[in-house]
Order: C-alpha cells, then sequence, then structure tokens
C-alpha cells in the first residue's frame, strides 16, 4: 500500500472513530433527555390524578364484619383529560375499575410486579416499558393509598406511547448515520488531495535524486523548495549530503591519483639507479656508490611516505585513540630533545611552557609536535629560531612552534593541511616531503576533539599551533577563539 493510501487510510480511520464517538454520545445524551421528559410527565399526571382522588374520589364503608374498607369511586378518573396520556385505575388484585375514554378498546393490562406494590411505594412507584399492538408503551404504576391511613386501596396506571421519542430517535440516528457517511467520504476524498499535494515535493525530490543516481553526477543538486518548511529543510539536507559526498569522492579521487604520483617518482628514481648499476655500474666504484645512496634516500622517502599514510588512514577509519594523561610541558620537553640534533645552526629553544595535563593519544601528539617542530627547522635558514611553546588559553592547550623562517604566502594558508600540499611546490621536493606531514597534525587535532591553525607572513616566519580542549566537551569544541590565524 502507497504511503498516500495509508496516510488517507489512517486520518479517515481517525475521523471515522471520533465521528463513532459523537454520533454515540449526541444519541445517547438525546435519548435520555426524551426518556426523562416521560418519566416526568407520567409522574406529573400520577400527581394530578392521586390529587382527583384525595378529593373525594375515595369512599369509606364499613362491612357486615364490622371493618372500615375504603371504595373508589371510579368515575372520578374521567375528571382526568390529557389526550397523550392514558389514566387506568385497578383494584389491588389487578382488576380494572375504570380508565380515560382514550384507552378506547385496547388493552392495557397491569404488569403483574406492580401488585407488589405497597404504601412505601407512592413516590417512586413501577415503571415499563412494553409493547403492545405494534406500540411502544411506557407505563407509570403507583399504588393509591388514603392520606392518613397506611392502606393501598387501589393502583393508577398511566400510560403514554413512546412513538414521538421513537420517531426523534429514529430521525436523530438516521441523521448521524448519513451524515457521517457523507462526512466520512469527504474526508477521504480530503485526505487523498491533500496526502497527494504534501507528499508531491517528495516525488519530486525522489525523481531528482533517481536522476542524479542514473547520471551519476554528484555535482547536481536537487532544487530547493520555496518555502520555510520541512521539505526544504530535507532538501537543503539532501543538498549538503550530496556536496559531502561529492567532496569525499573528489578527495578519494584526488588521493589515489597523488599517491601514486608521489610513489612514481621515488621508484622511477631507484629503477634509474638499477638501470645503471646493470649497464655496468657496479665495476665503477665511485658510480656504484652514488646509485646505493641514491636508492637508500629514495627508499627512506617511501617509508616514511607509506607510514604517514598509514598513519591517517588510521584516523580516518577512527581507530580508537588511546586515552592516557598526557603531561604536556613533559612532551614539549621531549620534542625538543629529539628536535636538537637536527637544528643545524637554527636557534631551537623553549618558549611559554605552562604545566598542562590532558587525556589523550601520547604516541599520536608527539608525532604531530615532531611533525610541526622538523617543518620549522627545515624552513629556517640559519641564523633563525624556532620556538616551542605550551600555554593553557581559554579551556585549551595551545601547543606552538613559531620559527621565523621563509614564511607561506597567504593565498597557500588555508591549503597547507590538505594531503599531498607543498605550499611551493619547487622548495620542499628536494627536502623529500610529500606534503603530508600537516595532514597529520590537523587529523590528530581533531581526533582529540581539537583544532589545528596556522599564522604566516612570507618571509617573517609562521606559527603552528595545536588546541586540545582541556575537558572535552561539546560546547568547549565549539567555542573556539577568533584571531587572525587560519584554523583548519
Ligand atoms: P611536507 O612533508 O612537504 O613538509 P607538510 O604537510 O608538512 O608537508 O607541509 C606542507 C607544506 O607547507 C610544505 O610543503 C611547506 O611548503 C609548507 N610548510 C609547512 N611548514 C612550514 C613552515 N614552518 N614554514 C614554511 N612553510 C611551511
Amino acid at each position: 500500500m502507497s504511503f498516500r493510501a495509508r496516510l488517507t487510510l489512517i486520518y479517515t480511520v481517525f475521523f471515522a472513530l471520533a465521528l463513532l464517538l459523537l454520533g454515540c454520545g449526541t444519541y445517547f445524551a438525546v435519548r435520555q433527555a426524551l426518556y426523562a421528559g416521560v418519566q416526568r410527565e407520567l409522574s406529573a399526571a400520577t400527581s394530578q390524578v392521586r390529587a382527583i382522588f384525595n378529593a373525594g374520589g375515595l369512599e369509606p364503608i364499613r362491612t357486615p364484619t364490622g371493618e372500615l374498607r375504603l371504595f373508589l369511586r371510579v368515575e372520578f378518573i374521567q375528571i382526568f383529560n390529557n389526550p397523550n396520556l392514558v389514566a387506568q385505575i385497578f383494584r389491588t388484585d389487578g382488576e380494572l375499575l375504570d380508565s380515560t375514554p382514550n384507552l378506547g378498546n385496547r388493552e392495557l393490562p397491569l404488569p403483574p410486579e406492580a401488585l407488589l406494590l405497597g404504601p412505601e411505594d407512592v413516590g417512586t412507584g413501577y415503571s415499563v416499558v412494553r409493547e403492545v399492538g405494534g406500540l411502544r408503551i411506557e407505563s407509570l404504576v403507583t399504588p393509591l393509598v388514603l392520606s392518613g391511613n397506611e392502606q393501598v386501596v387501589g393502583l393508577v396506571q398511566i400510560s403514554r406511547p413512546l412513538r414521538d421519542v421513537d420517531l426523534t430517535l429514529g430521525v436523530l440516528t438516521a441523521m448521524l448515520i448519513s451524515g457521517s457517511a457523507i462526512a466520512l467520504l469527504l474526508t477521504g476524498l480530503g485526505a487523498t488531495l491533500i496526502a497527494g499535494r504534501v507528499l508531491r515535493p517528495i516525488d519530486e525530490l525522489t525523481r531528482t535524486a533517481q536522476g542524479i543516481v542514473n547520471a551519476e553526477d554528484l555535482a547536481q543538486r536537487v532544487p530547493v523548495p520555496p518555502h520555510q518548511d520541512e521539505f526544504q529543510r530535507l532538501t537543503i539536507t539532501i543538498n549538503d549530503l550530496l556536496a559531502r559526498l561529492e567532496d569525499l569522492f573528489t578527495t578519494q579521487r584526488r588521493f589515489v591519483a597523488d599517491v601514486s604520483h608521489e610513489l612514481r617518482t621515488p621508484l622511477a628514481a631507484m629503477q634509474g639507479n638499477l638501470e645503471v648499476l646493470d649497464r655496468g655500474g657496479l665495476r665503477d666504484a665511485e658510480l656504484a656508490t652514488e646509485a646505493v645512496i641514491d636508492m637508500r634516500r629514495e627508499t627512506g622517502r617511501l617509508i616514511r611516505m607509506v607510514n604517514d599514510l598509514l598513519l591517517l588512514a588510521q584516523s580516518d577509519a577512527h581507530v580508537e585513540l588511546r586515552c592516557e594523561l598526557v603531561e604536556l610541558d613533559t612532551l614539549v620537553l621531549e620534542v625538543y630533545r629529539e628536535l636538537r640534533p637536527l637544528a643545524q645552526g637554527v636557534h631551537l629553544r623553549i618558549g611559554n611552557e605552562d604545566q598542562v595535563t590532558i587525556k589523550g593519544d601520547r604516541d599520536r601528539l608527539k608525532q604531530a609536535l615532531l611533525n610541526l617542530g622538523v617543518n620549522a627547522l627545515q624552513y629556517t635558514p640559519q641564523g633563525g629560531s624556532v620556538t616551542l611553546s605550551l600555554e593553557q588559553r581559554d579551556g585549551f592547550a595551545c601547543l606552538s612552534v613559531a620559527d621565523t623562517g621563509i614564511g607561506i604566502e597567504e593565498t597557500e594558508l588555508a591549503h597547507v593541511f590538505a594531503r599531498f600540499y607543498r605550499a611551493d611546490q619547487s622548495r620542499s621536493r628536494h627536502s623529500g616531503g610529500a606534503g603530508l606531514g600537516l595532514s597529520i597534525v590537523k587529523r590528530v587535532a581533531e581526533a582529540h576533539q581539537g583544532y589545528a591553525t596556522v599564522a604566516s607572513q612570507l618571509g617573517r616566519g609562521s606559527t603552528f599551533a595545536i588546541w586540545l580542549p582541556l575537558a572535552v566537551q561539546p560546547d568547549l569544541v565549539e567555542a573556539r577563539p577568533v584571531d587572525e590565524t587560519v584554523q583548519v
């Protein structure tokens, strides 16, 4: 069943239930009110008949045994005159004494239960609904008691045909059923139309998405509906998703191309050297040594690159980080010691060194800081300086490496953290860098819920920093300090 049909069905079923409840409620309320009216009428008529008899319809007669007996002057019933009601007077043994003329020649006997009525039942009486000759009749029987004497001298039965009540209830039922049927029909039609209208944007969205899948063109976007509603949000989300997918595919394609390109260069160099050796280079000791040195350099470069790629792949695959307490000041000192042998004419020093401990993966943090340090030493000419610092700022630990080196052009700043990016293709090729060092720094910072920044001026040096939240809280991650550095 289509979603549209299901929506229509659910809507109609709920509406039908509401109608049923409302219909039943109305029917029973009206029925109750009508029967209460009938009861009131019967009670009023009963009081009237009793008043008539109390006013003189009872005659005390002494029996031959000397006992005082009350006799009814039955003709008094004729005084009661209501065309809608039939009044009957019975003896206590159930024999009909007299009735109002509108009874005609129909028979309306006393219900047997009424013979059990005692003087205490004067107020309530006994009510019954019967069908006589195809007509429903409600009767109220009450005992006739002489005031001051607790003796039942007769029974009064007031009856009323329920034709008008039945008619009213019949008309009401017919109206409720036909009205509900029409309302349900209209609701079903309306729900189908509304569901169709509501689902049209989804149909369009599906068609466009299908078109994108068929054309295998992730650059296409779904047209955003003009109204600010759920569909607009859905479309925007799908477009964002497409953009992200496109981005991922492009990155992946570029990544594969870059990796093959990067691998080709050292491999080609090694192949060249092997050919030199093959063509008699082995006999020339100087040539052979040169070729071996070359090949060693290239294999070293390959190993470095493969290691870097492995590290990146691991952080991409969200391999679990070790979560240990890391004393960042000790880490800075350790990195400083490892960098010192590489300094060669560059003044390496430690600047600010706050005592900060965070939770994280010590090895990866060290690798990231080493990458920054090696870069700084590499791009700083002799006589320049490189400063490692550790500061606690705005809820973050900031590990920074500042140098007075060659700097980076402003246009390139935003890209330096991208994979295989080299700010100036010519200057880093000879150093053997594959453009992966900074992407590792970025991934390590992000894996710790932090981020990496760079501030640099061409010819005036650069400052790279890793910002790590002291307590990993989502709002802390959002609340990044704003300065002129480039955030990645
Ligand atoms: P590589 O392995 O080539 O050094 P990185 O990802 O570490 O790759 O760096 C990317 C590029 O950013 C480098 O090629 C270099 O041009 C530039 N770069 C990195 N650090 C510095 C720095 N301290 N000073 C100037 N340029 C730098």
